[in-house]
């Protein structure tokens, strides 16, 4: 019989981390250079395994709240009834996709339901490629889809905004901070929809057909830039009269997180499919597609696209539940409030940091530039991981996004009140003070 090391701590984090690394591999990515160890949640706070309290500043999973009581009952009532594939009549599934059908423009009146935003994605590049008989797609240049085989192609961030697929063509993504040839309004609009229009004419030169553009309609993984007025129904125009479908990717715009519902709200387009994910069940894993019956339709007819765990009772219970509360407790209301009162406070902080360059915002998302230069805007990245990680040591959770990993990412649970905009602020503002304190 072995007898147990008693002075060996299997809790402790240390050990936990040698663990992780032999069993999930050293890459397995985590958050901070010490990692966490996060053992409960509830609405907008986690707590450790010291019991320390956190403030949740970037989880837009638990949108509606961590383990909210409305979303784990309807996962519990439903798992103790039934939880199966999506092979037998339900009404459970049907309520869902009833109710989720009905947040979009009325011509977006079916849905696939899967698991992952990744499934949503791909399903949407073949939908797109069969209605069109196309297989050429346009994506941006720093951005994120999923990891499938054929999304991952989409994936520029991580391949220097390079495609790997000569399916794939990426185009600069819209933004009014650093522009493109120094331009503004009208003109980088133009330029960018001619950028849009070679590379629909690249994809004819290689006698690869145009199927359509994907992209976010808030650019999430871009990093929040402001968009100039009017890019979107302009791109919209020309992806259509090219004979493609335009794809819009809100799995991080979506479900109130921008002050509107869906992205597509904020920007004022509807595109021809959508794609649905993170926060759709608040952490039990469901995503989708939304589109037109006569999209739908046929690529039903023509493939058998089944997903096992997509679409089962608990999921869509849960998704239920989760639309229940935002309505219920007027949280799309909350992110444009709150919200605001976190972009003011930001913009504040701003007049007396000069490392803040930018601050641009949607409902609850923020996006915060570091810069070492406001005349030259050479990216902070490495004072950007600095302040994530102190954040975290000062008890607010947030993380970094961009293509030089200079912008702080803030996008809380839409609980996220008022009082803990204040939090967030002030422990930001220490912690900037504490930076330039010691740069002297
Ligand atoms: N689209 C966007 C915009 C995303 O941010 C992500 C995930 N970060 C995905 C798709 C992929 O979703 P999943 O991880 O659920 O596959």
């Amino acid at each position: 019989m072995t007898i147990p090391d008693q002075t060996v701590d299997e809790s402790s984090d240390a050990v936990l981390l040698a663990r992780r690394h032999r069993l999930l591999g050293r890459s397995a990515p985590l958050f901070y250079d010490t990692p966490l160890h996060i053992v409960s949640a509830r609405d907008v706070w986690m707590y450790d395994a010291q019991g320390r309290a956190y403030l949740d500043a970037y989880n837009n999973v638990p949108v509606v709240g961590h383990c909210h009581p409305r979303v784990v009952t309807a996962i519990a009532d439903q798992a103790t009834r039934l939880n199966v594939h999506s092979r037998y009549l339900h009404e459970t599934v049907l309520d869902y996709a009833e109710r989720l059908t009905a947040t979009f423009d009325a011509v977006l009146d079916m849905v696939i339901l899967t698991c992952t935003g990744s499934e949503a994605n791909d399903v949407a590049l073949q939908i797109a490629r069969q209605h069109t008989g196309g297989l050429g797609i346009v994506c941006t240049n720093q951005t994120y889809h999923g990891n499938t085989t054929a999304v991952r192609d989409l994936s520029t961030l991580f391949s220097d905004g390079e495609s790997r697929s000569p399916l794939v063509r990426p185009v600069t993504f819209p933004n009014a901070y650093r522009p493109l040839r120094g331009l503004s309004g009208q003109a980088l609009v133009d330029a960018h929809i001619e950028e849009i229009v070679e590379q629909i004419g690249a994809f004819k030169a290689a006698s690869v057909k145009f199927a359509g553009m994907l992209a976010c309609p808030i650019f999430a993984n871009e990093g929040l830039p402001n968009v100039p007025e009017g890019y979107w129904p302009r791109v919209a125009q020309i992806v259509r009269e090219a004979g493609g479908l335009l794809i819009f990717d809100e799995v991080q715009a979506g479900f109130g997180r921008t002050g509107h519902m869906w992205g597509q709200q904020r920007v004022g387009v509807v595109p021809d499919i959508v794609t649905l994910g993170k926060p759709m069940g608040n952490g039990y894993p469901i995503a989708g597609v939304v589109s037109r019956a006569e999209l739908i339709e046929p690529f039903r007819d023509e493939v058998m696209y089944f997903n096992t765990f997509g679409a089962t009772p608990v999921a869509c219970a849960a998704a239920l539940a989760v639309l229940d509360v935002i309505a219920g407790e007027a949280l799309i209301d909350n992110a444009r409030t709150t919200g605001q009162c976190l972009a003011d406070g930001m913009r504040a902080l701003q007049s007396r940091h000069p490392l803040i360059g930018d601050v641009r915002s949607q409902g609850l998302f923020l996006a915060v530039e570091l810069v070492e230069d406001r005349e030259t805007k050479a990216p902070a990245g490495r004072l950007a991981k600095l302040i994530v990680n102190d954040m975290k040591t000062r008890g607010v959770l947030i993380s970094r996004v961009g293509q030089f990993d200079n912008i702080l990412k803030i996008r809380p649970p839409l609980p996220f009140r008022p009082a803990h905009a204040d939090h967030l602020l002030n422990t930001f503002d220490d912690c900037l003070t504490a930076l330039k304190d010691a740069a002297r």
